[in-house]
């Protein structure tokens, strides 16, 4: 403040608030405690936003899902020892999802190291696997360039996660403020220099090579997925299958760059689209197990791959036909370029656009015959139907939608409808199941001027649901829908002569108590609770809680024995 002398002495704790609020940063997600309560304060009050979680791994969660909704190093502040190992969750999710993230964990003593000192752990160490790049501040001097390190590096190239390590004696330790400033300085410069030595441009012959096969395809197919999503190219995107008329699929995380119910979608008929395409342009989207990795017997043996990726790493791996290695919307805008110098349009009576447009439509009514069944006790589909529309009724500004869970993410990702670019946030490139909570707070905070609507299993709910309380404190805008059957897969599905042995009295691996009321979990700290099992009472509570604006979860009694188990992964379980 304006009453400090510039020989005033500042400590680590104030320094590293400074370092990160100079960095840019605005939010911070995490858990405070020995040693990092003070930087969470001196934080607060360096204009940085802090959301005080229940557990670290829903923070980190959160901080990785704000990291890609906003294209920010998403934060996560730990304690020592137990701390870090439970945001190593979040840390690991930003990292499988490429998603910038840098989680900060304070650590012990240096001093003490070995000794058995207060939540002693090798955490770099611990974060090594989990991380892009991982640094321990061991003085008080290396905070503002650790600090600038590990937030860009989270953000440069692929994003990812990073690891900051912050001993409890380099937080005590001063210097004068006037030092503190020049440190912060420099360590701003040295990150200039160093972005201006990075660049690159892709190189035009490719973007040539692109445009030919995609001009000579008989059924070409854009494939987009979230890392198209994190580069916002969603006008470039459009610009090229508009022009072009080829047909388009999104990952589950791609879906609304265009809207689904766009008529170049292929969603309703992806096994076509990828069984007989001959040239696909992927961008953003890796071709692993969520894409069949590229490979018969989904895709065609002979379809040629350009890919498009900001990794030249994940290009090598992939070995396409053709890879643009690049920033997804740079690189589509030479591409769209390039069409321009020589413009193609395959038309709404290509045998190719029209196959795919039939059997969309085929798929799709074949699907609202089975939704418009109003059936009770509940199934996955009738109330997935009345959550749709209710969505839908929304309108402008669409609400982000957080989806987990076996049956209620796979029915959700084929009925809900995304017309909006980044508004689904779901399990992901790990299928990770507890996330729901910490992204309906990271899409909340990073959002302001949407609705949040989770959508999830009552197993995937059970991960974090504490969180609730997080939601009331800061009155954030979320509707949280549990599909309840009672379990995992919902309820006991085990064959009777499975059932044996000395526990065979306890209830079975899959299962919760059933009708476990929680909506009454939210009404303990405040919130607004609905207990739903007919059609009317779902859509009363969804119109008022969605009016209401304000944090509520609506328990949804679906029969356990609707749905699989495992979801359509059964041949994996
Ligand atoms: P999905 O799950 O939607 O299929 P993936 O997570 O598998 O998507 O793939 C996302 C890909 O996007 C990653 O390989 C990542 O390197 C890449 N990527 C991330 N940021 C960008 C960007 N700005 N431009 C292009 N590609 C990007």
């Amino acid at each position: 403040n304006s009453q400090t002398t510039p020989q005033a002495l500042i400590d680590g704790n104030t320094l590293a608030a400074k370092s990160l609020a100079a960095y840019g940063i605005t939010h911070m997600f995490g858990v405070v405690g020995i040693p990092v309560t003070s930087f969470a304060n001196r934080a607060v009050a360096s204009g940085v936003r802090f959301i005080a979680f229940h557990n670290e791994q829903s923070a980190g969660y959160a901080a990785s899902a704000y990291g890609y909704l906003t294209g920010r190093p998403g934060i996560l502040l730990t304690v020592s020892g137990p701390g870090c190992v439970h945001g190593l969750a979040g840390l690991s999710n930003a990292m499988i999802n490429t998603w910038p993230m840098v989680m900060i964990s304070g650590s012990c003593d240096q001093n003490d190291v070995g000794r058995g000192d207060f939540q002693e752990l090798n955490q770099i160490e611990a974060a090594k696997p989990f991380s892009k790049y991982s640094v321990k501040a061991k003085d008080i001097k290396e905070i503002p360039k650790c600090f600038f390190e590990a937030l860009d590096s989270a953000v440069s190239g692929r994003p990812g996660g990073c690891y900051l390590d912050l001993p409890t004696d380099v937080l005590h330790q001063t210097v004068s403020e006037s030092e503190a400033n020049s440190l912060i300085k420099s360590a701003a410069d040295a990150l200039e220099i160093e972005k201006g030595l990075k660049k690159t441009s892709t190189a035009s012959v490719e973007v040539e090579r692109a445009v030919d096969l995609l001009r000579n395809a008989e059924r070409p197919l854009v494939v987009f997925g979230k890392g198209a999503a994190y580069a916002r190219a969603e006008n470039e995107l459009k610009k090229l299958l508009e022009s072009t008329g080829i047909p388009f699929l999104p990952t589950p995380m791609g879906k609304g760059l265009l809207p689904d119910t766009h008529e170049l979608a292929a969603s309703a008929a992806r096994s076509l689209a990828i069984g007989k395409c001959d040239v696909a342009l992927v961008v953003g989207a890796r071709l692993n197990w969520l894409l069949h990795f590229g490979e018969p017997p989904k895709w065609s043996k002979d379809v040629r791959f350009i890919l498009v990726d900001v990794s030249d790493e994940e290009i090598e791996l992939r070995k396409p036909h053709l890879g643009l290695v690049g920033d997804a919307k740079k690189v589509l805008e030479l591409v769209n370029k390039e069409i321009k110098e020589e413009p193609f349009c395959l038309g709404k009576n290509h045998p190719w656009v029209e196959a795919i447009s039939e059997k969309a439509k085929e798929n799709v009514s074949r699907m609202e015959a089975q939704l418009a069944k109003d059936v009770v006790p509940f199934n996955f589909m009738t109330p997935m139907r009345i959550i749709r529309d209710a969505i839908l009724a929304v309108g402008s500004p669409a609400p982000v939608l957080v989806s987990e869970g076996a049956n209620t993410m796979d029915v959700g990702r084929a009925v809900l409808v995304q017309t909006e670019p980044r508004t689904r946030l779901d399990a992901g490139t790990w299928g990770t199941m507890g996330v729901g909570l910490g992204y309906c707070i990271a899409a909340a905070v990073a959002e302001p001027h949407r609705l949040v609507v989770a959508v999830e299993g009552d197993s995937g709910f059970g991960f974090s649901a504490m969180e609730v309380e997080t939601l009331v404190r800061y009155q954030l805008p979320v509707v949280v829908i549990v599909f309840n059957n009672g379990g995992v897969y919902g309820g006991d599905r085990r064959n009777p002569e499975e059932i044996t042995g000395p526990f065979k009295d306890d209830p079975a691996p899959t299962s919760f108590v059933p009708g476990a009321a929680y909506h009454v979990l939210i009404e303990a700290f405040g919130g607004k609770g609905y207990l739903v099992g007919t059609p009317d009472e779902l859509k009363s509570a969804l119109n008022e809680s969605f009016t209401a604006k304000k944090p509520a979860v609506i328990n949804v009694t679906i029969d356990p024995y609707a749905g699989a188990e495992s979801g359509r992964m059964q041949h994996k379980n």
